[in-house]
């Protein structure tokens, strides 16, 4: 199929290749969709996009007037689509429902454990010759009680590796999950849930039910101290919420690999730049806080799965027939 890659780096575009074998005649395009490169578009069948590209009913107008036929995501999560558009236009959409779970749990562990014993700050001073231990104590997390919001694929592994640990596990989820329940994982409501927790760790997808899930309300619920984790997608937390909260003492500690206005930083090498978001700036101000650039998914294994999905949702549309599981269809 004649398609348009967009947002390609050159990792993508190699796995891509690789996956590909010459089958689909693919165009990389580096920058995203939206507006203005939509109209760039002539003579392809299909639009194959990433996290941050827009694909909202305008943009969908757009590709449904240019013949464009199937929108291939190259991630799991789809807030960034509008699906009923999708749709109403006749556009086919297929995502990559699972790519590496298991990267994103230890990516969410690894951010736990470099917050707890101040990793980044220990390696600074070291480098520095600064020796002092003095502000780097860290806590046990054996024993204290981790909290799991969304215990889907990446919730329940993030789960398995904290009771390695020997936390208690307790989870908040609309369909409670019998994998978890047999590790141990108690579920309760989201308010038992922040009254409990040492570590809360949020895995449910972007949605208008989960948008600005943690905000005032939510953090003045938690512990004094609490730690919480975002892999999953920066709109779930009100930023200035949490930025209150770092304030106040009462969020010990805040490791980010999404925020909710990623589109205009992530993916770039901006260092040459003035950074213009000032909510964001103030979060890389905390002494407690470490941001990630959405790179939770960012392993060999998940690459070479994005590239062999997305090929395969490309074959599959061209010979009428994608795995359903990997279809995006309206909510009935
Ligand atoms: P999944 O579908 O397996 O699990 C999501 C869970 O959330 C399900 O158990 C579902 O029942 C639950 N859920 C849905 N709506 C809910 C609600 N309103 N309240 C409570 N629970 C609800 O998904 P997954 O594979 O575990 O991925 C989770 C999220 O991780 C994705 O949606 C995506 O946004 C994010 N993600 C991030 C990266 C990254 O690189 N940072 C990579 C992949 C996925």
């Amino acid at each position: 199929m004649r398609t348009a890659v967009f947002s390609t780096k050159s990792y993508d575009r190699r796995f891509l290749k690789e996956a590909n074998d010459h089958r689909h005649d693919l165009t990389f395009f580096e920058w995203p969709l939206n507006t203005h490169t939509v109209k760039l578009l002539h003579d392809f069948e299909a639009v194959c996009v990433f996290v941050n590209d827009r694909a909202d009913r305008v943009i969908l107008e757009q590709l449904a007037k240019n013949g464009i036929r199937l929108l291939a995501l190259r991630c799991a999560g789809f807030n960034n689509v509008d699906i009923p558009a999708a749709a109403e236009l006749g556009i086919t959409v297929a995502r990559v429902p699972a790519y590496s779970p298991h990267g994103v749990a230890e990516h969410a562990v690894a951010l736990m454990l470099a917050l707890n014993r101040k990793i980044y700050r220990a390696h600074n001073r070291i480098r520095d010759g600064n020796f002092s231990l003095e502000g780097l104590m860290g806590f046990e997390m054996h024993g204290k009680c981790a909290g799991i919001i969304g215990t889907g694929k990446i919730g329940e592994l993030t789960a398995g590796i904290l009771k390695g640990f020997s936390m208690r596990l307790f989870g908040y989820d609309t369909r409670p999950n019998p994998a978890c329940e047999a590790m141990g994982m108690t579920y309760l409501s989201l308010d038992e849930l922040y009254a409990t927790c040492d570590i809360i760790s949020l895995h449910v997808p972007l949605l208008p039910a989960t948008h600005h899930l943690i905000d005032d309300e939510a953090v003045g619920r938690m512990k004094d101290g609490v730690m919480i984790i975002n892999t999953s997608r920066g709109g779930l937390i009100k930023t200035q919420s949490v930025i209150d909260g770092l304030k106040s003492g009462r969020i010990g500690y805040l490791g980010l690999d999404v925020y909710e206005e990623e589109a205009d930083l992530f993916f770039e090498d901006l260092s040459d730049s003035v950074i213009q978001d000032d909510v964001f700036a103030r979060l890389l101000t905390f002494p407690n806080v470490i941001i990630t650039g959405h790179q939770a998914f960012f392993t060999d294994v998940a690459l070479n799965n994005i590239a062999e999905t997305t090929i395969a949702n490309l074959t599959g549309f061209a010979a009428g027939h994608v795995d359903p599981a990997n279809l995006v269809k309206p909510r009935a």
